[in-house]
């Protein structure tokens, strides 16, 4: 099937309208220059606040870390003594600006919370070694990775992608990313998500298993990174489920908080 085929294909201009982005994704350029040469008007590009600045950052790719933290792996049913890190992605258009409500998502019944480091890298490449790795970052974030449990759970039990229990719409909050030039590069300090004032994530960044420049080490072996890509880098224990109505407000101390009501 050729491109033009391809794209007509399971795609309508209806279609396209309903995947549209929120107003808070502005596009950089006018809708004229976005439909030339194209069979529809192509969808805005992700992107994400900088703090204290009127620029965006542009979001190309948005990776995931499973399993990262010793006691959420544990509450996971698994030995974190075991695992090297391994990784799945959200799309960027699933991310969800702080402040937002975000809607119950369809075919699930156990939506759950995962508060996280999130690592906007600014430089990107292949077989980036560990002592180089953290120059390829441009800013910090603190997301927030939804995930339909149930569906994962079916997933894993069947040996299938974690693809509907992971990237569905809306499913990645994520705060403004602040410089790196303000922020460091932190490698402790409390990370925690409240559920309408109730605690029930806390957790300290020095409990990371794979740290952030091992992680960009071997995500960068598998694949090929580039400035705009994401990388949520795993969540402490304590994940659990929020119903309609419920407000999570989470923060990593020294970078950002996010409140995301569920609608
Ligand atoms: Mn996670």
């Amino acid at each position: 099937m050729g491109y033009f085929e391809g794209a007509l294909f399971g795609t309508s201009i209806q279609d396209v309208d309903i995947l549209r982005l929120p107003a808070a994704f502005s596009p950089t350029t006018s809708i004229g220059d976005r439909a030339m040469n194209h069979v529809f008007t192509p969808p805005e590009a992700s992107s994400l606040a900088v703090a204290d600045s009127d620029l965006r950052f542009p979001v190309r790719r948005v990776y995931c870390v499973g399993r990262n933290y010793a006691a959420h792996t544990r509450e996971m049913g698994h030995d974190p003594d075991r695992e090297d890190p391994f990784f799945f992605q959200k799309n960027p258009d699933s991310l969800l600006p702080g402040g937002s409500i975000l809607p119950y998502p369809p075919a699930s019944k156990d939506l759950h919370f995962e508060i996280e480091l999130v690592c906007a890298l600014g430089q990107g490449g292949a077989k980036i070694p560990t002592d180089r790795a953290l120059d390829h970052i441009w800013g910090y974030a603190v997301g927030i990775d939804m995930t339909r449990r149930d569906l994962q759970g079916e997933a894993k039990k069947l040996g299938r992608p974690w693809e509907a229990g992971k990237s569905f719409d809306h499913a990645a909050p994520c705060s403004r990313v602040h410089p790196v030039t303000r922020t460091g590069h932190p490698t402790k300090g409390r990370i925690w998500l409240e559920v309408n004032g109730k605690i029930r994530q806390d957790g300290d960044l020095g409990e990371l298993i794979w740290p952030v420049a091992g992680i960009i080490e071997r995500l960068s072996s598998l694949f090929t990174l580039a400035a705009g890509d994401l990388i949520f880098t795993g969540t402490p224990a304590g994940v659990g489920a929020v119903e309609r109505g419920d407000v999570m407000v989470g923060g990593v101390e020294g970078i950002d908080e996010i409140r995301i009501e569920v609608g």
